[in-house]
């Protein structure tokens, strides 16, 4: 078994007696990328929100690189390595793919020495090697404005790996794309897989079987099932909880 990065133990989170997340137990490993899918309401949204310190457990514990989270802040948890991307994209839109990849870099570089007097050049990617990543080389100069949807969606996920985080969490980075978009952004994710270890919450089925060795699936709090995704989309109770929606 390789070395956690993540791990879950035991989570209840309860609104007001409703739990959202019901004695959940999960762990990633350093990596790993690792695809989470269930029904609306399953949970999903408060299992990130969970790990980046935006609702804190109820009971449980959550562990990142070893560490319990539950006295951090979330910027203290973003600055432990972890990057959550929104299903919306969130750039600026007046400024060009390399503005906002510059402007992320230099926030983080400003950051690394106000907190450790130094910065963290060695690991951090240029912004033409980030660029190059995200396939916007081309479109570099333009407002980010005129992006297509697909491709601002991969300059926000440059813009997260700007930040050298260790866990990235991306949530439903295909909605509303193209199939060539799709497979684009899909191509990304595998390619920040060889650096990082991701957790992507998706509904598209076509994309979770491009990007996905291991999926988990969530229903009512708690994981009912993980595998492959043959193996996810065989398991009758998945094919249960997904017709009874
Ligand atoms: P998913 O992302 O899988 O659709 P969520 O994590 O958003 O699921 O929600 C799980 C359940 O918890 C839902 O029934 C939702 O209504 C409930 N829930 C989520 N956040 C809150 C909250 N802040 N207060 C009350 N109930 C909530």
């Amino acid at each position: 078994m390789g070395e956690k990065i993540l791990a879950i133990e035991d989570v209840t989170v309860s609104f007001d007696g409703f739990k959202a997340l019901k004695d959940l137990n999960f762990s990633l490993d350093k990596g790993e990328l690792r695809v989470i899918i269930g029904p609306n309401g399953a949970g999903k949204t408060t299992f990130l929100d969970v790990i980046t310190g935006k609702t804190k457990p109820t009971q449980g514990r959550v562990l990142f690189k070893g560490k319990n989270l539950r006295s951090l802040k979330e910027h203290q948890i973003a600055r432990m390595g972890i990057g959550r991307k929104f299903q919306t994209p969130r750039v600026y839109l007046n400024l060009t793919p390399r503005e906002n990849l510059e402007l992320t870099c230099n926030q983080q570089k400003k950051l690394w020495s106000t907190l450790f007097g130094k910065s963290k050049s060695a690991e951090r990617q240029t912004v033409s090697g980030l660029l190059e990543t995200i396939g916007l080389t081309a479109n570099a100069d333009l407002p980010a404005s005129k992006l297509s949807h697909g491709e601002k969606q991969r300059l926000e996920i440059g813009m997260l790996v700007a930040q050298s985080p260790d866990l990235l969490l991306v949530d439903e980075p295909v909605a509303g794309l193209t199939d060539e978009e799709t497979e684009n952004v899909g191509n990304l994710l595998l390619a920040l897989a060889q650096s990082h270890s991701i957790m992507v919450i998706e509904h598209d089925m076509e994309f979770v079987r491009q990007i996905a060795r291991k999926v988990t699936v969530l229903h009512q709090g708690s994981v009912l099932c993980e595998g492959n995704i043959d193996e996810v989309q065989n398991d009758p109770r998945v094919i249960e909880v997904y017709l009874g929606q």
